[in-house]
């Protein structure tokens, strides 16, 4: 029967056009860098790696629906050409659906292997070095199970409903749901990820990435299930087909089984930290109401003395084991302490004065109970790093990349802490392949067992203590006096000294230091290439990091529309300069956050700066003034501007509204305001006055939003959007 089924199969058109349209998505896939970002890919060097993804992804799309289509055109064949009596008078209906169900497994994997060699021949006559072990990955976490998935559901919900347009119906909804959502678990055609890193490996992925397909599989395998006991015998309506089923004892028992398994699965998710104070405190508690700024340690002014760090990275299973040790200043008045730690970290002891001391762990807070007068605390801790978002990790350990940065709490961050400086020692040993980026002083490297140690030192005012593990060469130069480290991974290291990235860099630290001031620190400035697992950039301490679409742009021109090319870089050059300028602006001086005012704002202006500097006004307008009216209006004229319409929508909504508000605010508002300022001083005024204050407030550390409008000259009641504004052309 098999054999006939197959035979009669391989005659069909529509199978033939499922495989054509698969093999153009896939050729598709491979080019379609831009295909999710319309910036920063734009200009990036194609590589094989990168494409692997983009060529499984669009298979997947384009397999999904052509594996779907086929099915269920070839499921309700009989029925449709009314041979249904005649077939099923002849052969056990089902035998003959799971010769079928056979059939169409075939075709999932035949497109699959299409796919691959598509991609391969693509690859050849692109000229790119095939990365053939990226591309199977894809293949086999995103298009194949991509596939099998659609052909259990449409046959699953075929069988059930016995309609096609039932099925039909469940198909779209679900393949668009899939594609629309935020949640991992729910995108069953193409996953979360949209690109593998061109450097950082993808053993980080790979996880998450099958434990949603599990779930799918669960899901959908139940549903295939639910079918099979739904199977209408012919001339039997769905309930006595169900009667006189043989196996529908066994069937049911595996379908429960496959429910509850997906049930189970989907609510113990492991990867995703969804208690993480990033959320909180960086877009949504922040704003407005004050009563959700975390108030532990009531005391406040915590005053620390001193912080040791020492940490052992695992980069085969994506572990870390560490200590930290806070000195306090005294604890005379405090009961407690609190730290955000990250919720994939698991405590193992904690030492009071060196004794064993009591603490309690939950949601990603860790609470110490310290006795009068204790001075030291000792964290022991150790676990995997869960990020709130998989779509840009706060922090991950790979076998080639490690990306430990403040947000995701990695080193457990005391909560209230005074604003005073202490210093930072600490250390981190992992595989001697990795190069690490420290923060401050790089004091030894030590080297052992094939495992190598990094200690750092520096005089630091938060536990803004971040870590940045790569396959990295270095480069070292000066700008404008400052010692600069360039950490770029191997084979991005020609394209950025092809874009001249260091004479990018030397020039974006000579116009800040001669607008504001000197660079703030004595240690060298170490300027850090990322994974695109977080896009965009970073900046902490004396570390600034940019993800890979900036090192690895193509050369001036080459190949693309000179205007968008330009374009590309120019964003690329921005983005680099806002992390820079928060060196000066976050790291020198923090703008004492007060919506629009903070670092943000004074960062995106600077960069602005540089921008008109570096290329010309108009050119930053384009980026900067004319984008942020429209974005500061666009929320101005919302329907939730109004309080009230605000006060009727859910509050998962509101919190998303109320984010993407205040960051209309503090990457918008706050830099227009500061353009208005220099509008109405003059600028040279503007710029003499700015870098007076920014050097009167080095010694505090800090800048109100009150001291800085009344330093400039300004009154703070008129630096109002409104004023500035009112009369640009919309
Ligand atoms: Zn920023």
């Amino acid at each position: 029967m098999f054999r006939a089924e197959l035979v009669f199969f391989l005659r069909k058109r529509l199978a033939l056009l499922g495989s054509l349209a698969v093999a153009a998505a896939t050729v598709f896939g491979v080019f379609s860098l831009s295909g999710t970002d319309p910036f920063s890919f734009r200009d990036m060097r194609l590589t094989s790696t990168l494409s692997a993804m983009g060529a499984a992804r669009s298979a997947a799309v384009a397999g999904v629906l052509a594996v779907g289509l086929v099915a269920l055109l070839w499921l309700s064949r009989d029925k449709r050409s009314r041979t249904e009596a005649l077939v099923l008078s002849a052969a056990d209906g089902t035998r003959l659906l799971l010769s079928r169900v056979a059939v169409l497994t075939l075709y999932a994997l035949a497109l699959c292997a299409l796919c691959v060699l598509v991609t391969l021949i693509t690859w050849v006559a692109a000229s790119l070095t095939a990365n053939l072990g990226a591309l199977l990955q894809a293949v086999l976490l995103v298009t194949l199970p991509a596939l099998v998935l659609s052909l259990l559901l449409c046959t699953g919900l075929y069988l059930l409903f016995d309609s096609l347009d039932a099925a039909f119906l469940g198909l779209g909804t679900l393949f668009f749901i899939s594609l629309l959502s935020g949640d991992y678990r729910l995108r069953w055609v193409t996953t979360h990820v949209n690109w593998f890193s061109d450097f950082a490996g993808s053993d980080m992925l790979a996880p998450p990435m099958a434990f949603g397909r599990l779930i799918a599989c669960l899901c959908f395998g139940s549903l295939f299930l639910h079918g099979l006991l739904a199977m209408r015998r012919y001339g039997y309506g769905a309930h006595d087909s169900l009667r006189t089923r043989r196996s529908r004892g066994a069937l049911g028992v595996l379908a429960a089984v496959l429910t509850a398994g997906c049930v189970a699965a989907y609510l113990a998710e492991p990867f995703v930290d969804r208690n993480s104070p990033l959320l909180k405190q960086t877009e949504i508690s922040r704003w407005g109401t004050t009563e959700d700024t975390p108030t532990v340690n009531e005391a406040g002014g915590l005053r620390m003395k001193s912080l040791r760090s020492d940490a052992l990275l695992d980069t085969e299973h994506s572990r870390i084991t560490a200590t930290a040790t806070y000195i306090l200043e005294s604890a005379a008045n405090t009961r407690e302490i609190s730290f955000d730690i990250n919720s994939g970290l698991n405590v193992e002891h904690v030492l009071v004065d060196g004794a064993p001391g009591r603490f309690s762990l939950e949601k990603g807070s860790l609470t110490v109970l310290l006795p009068a007068g204790a001075s030291e605390i000792t964290v022991s801790y150790g676990g995997g790093i869960k990020s709130p978002s998989l779509q840009s990790l706060a922090g991950y350990i790979g076998r080639d990349s490690v990306y430990l940065q403040e947000g995701s709490n990695w080193l457990p961050r005391p909560r209230g802490l005074a604003d005073a400086a202490f210093a930072l020692t600490g250390s981190i040993t992992a595989q001697e392949h990795l190069t690490f980026a420290v923060p401050g002083r790089l004091a030894e490297l030590e080297e052992q067992n094939s495992l190598r140690t990094w200690h750092y030192a520096m005089e630091i005012r938060e536990v803004d203590v971040a870590l940045y593990g790569g396959v990295y060469e270095t480069r070292s130069f000066q700008a404008a006096g400052v010692p600069v480290e360039l950490y770029v991974s191997h084979g991005h290291m020609e394209a950025s000294l092809g874009r001249d990235i260091p004479s990018v860099v030397e020039d974006i630290v000579a116009f800040y230091t001669d607008a504001l001031g000197p660079y703030p620190f004595d240690t060298p400035l170490r300027v850090v290439e990322t994974s695109l697992y977080k896009g965009g950039g970073h900046s902490s301490l004396n570390l600034v990091t940019a993800a890979e679409t900036v090192f690895h742009m193509k050369k001036p021109g080459a190949d693309t529309e000179a205007s968008m090319a330009s374009f590309a870089w120019m964003n690329a050059v921005d983005l680099l300069a806002h992390e820079i300028a928060h060196q000066w602006w976050g790291s020198g001086v923090t703008a004492a956050y007060e919506p629009p005012w903070s670092d943000e704002g004074l960062a995106s202006f600077m960069a602005n700066a540089y921008i008109a500097h570096a290329f010309s006004r108009q050119e930053a307008d384009g980026m900067g003034l004319y984008p942020w009216i429209s974005s500061v209006e666009e929320q101005k004229d919302s329907y939730f501007a109004d309080d009230e319409a605000l006060a009727k929508v859910s509050e998962s909504k509101r919190d998303q509204i109320l984010g993407d508000r205040l960051h209309a605010q503090l990457y918008y508002e706050m830099p227009l305001l500061l353009m208005g300022m220099e509008k109405e001083l003059g600028a040279e005024v503007f710029w003499e006055r700015l870098s007076g204050v920014y050097t009167l407030s080095q010694d505090s550390g800090s800048v109100s939003w009150d001291i800085f409008c009344t330093a400039m000259g300004v009154r703070k009641e008129e630096v109002r959007y409104e004023r500035y504004y009112a009369d640009f052309p919309a």
